[in-house]
């Protein structure tokens, strides 16, 4: 691959969806085709950690973002991109162009467009826990995951100015859409 100069930062499931919540990792068509087609109009990709798997492993639950949205979580987002910060800083100063951070939609850490959501979902699992109240509160609404919030700051302390694209798992349209966004904004 030849010097491009021009680049993406990924989020973590995209290049490995392993790091994802079990039973999640299910639309791996739409990453491949996201991958291939980056690779194939030579961006250079930077692959962010995952901030969930960094805290709470991989046999974690899925969590909403009223879960992630504390004080610790968001120190940890910030703790984890601060290399990734430094990395884009002086890429961009020695001319180098970062097109886009990619999120996946409906993560509650990586979401861009969407995220979800419940103000019930938490505490013990079990029907004596009113655990299919728990399950039926659980919706997908519009709005950011708390690590992209935070990277989003991050950013804009540094007068940087990235533009955030959401992948869509479950349309596969949604690779060749973010493809021909960044041909669009970058002719
Ligand atoms: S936290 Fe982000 S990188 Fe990690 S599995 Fe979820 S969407 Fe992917």
């Amino acid at each position: 691959m030849n010097r491009s100069k021009k680049m993406v930062i990924l989020c973590h499931c995209i290049l490995n969806a392993n790091s994802k919540v079990e039973g999640f990792s299910i639309h791996k068509e739409v990453q491949n085709n996201l991958v291939n087609l980056l690779i194939k109009e030579k961006y250079g990709i930077i692959q962010l950690p995952c901030p969930e798997v960094t805290l709470y492993g991989i046999r974690r639950w899925g969590h909403v973002k009223e879960q992630f949205d504390t004080p610790y979580f968001r120190e940890h987002c910030r703790n984890i991109f601060m290399p990734y910060l430094n990395q884009i800083i002086d890429y961009v100063k020695n001319g180098y162009e970062i097109h886009a951070v990619i999120g996946i939609d409906g993560s509650p850490s990586c979401g861009v467009n969407k995220t979800c959501s419940s103000t019930k979902w938490g505490g013990e699992v079990g029907v004596e826990f009113a655990i299919n109240e728990k399950v039926n509160d659980l919706k997908i609404i519009q709005g950011k995951g708390v690590f992209i919030e935070e990277i989003e700051n991050l950013l804009n302390q540094n007068s940087l100015n990235i533009k955030f694209l959401g992948l869509d798992e479950e349309n596969l349209s949604s690779s060749n859409n973010i493809i021909e966004h960044l041909k669009k904004c970058n002719l």
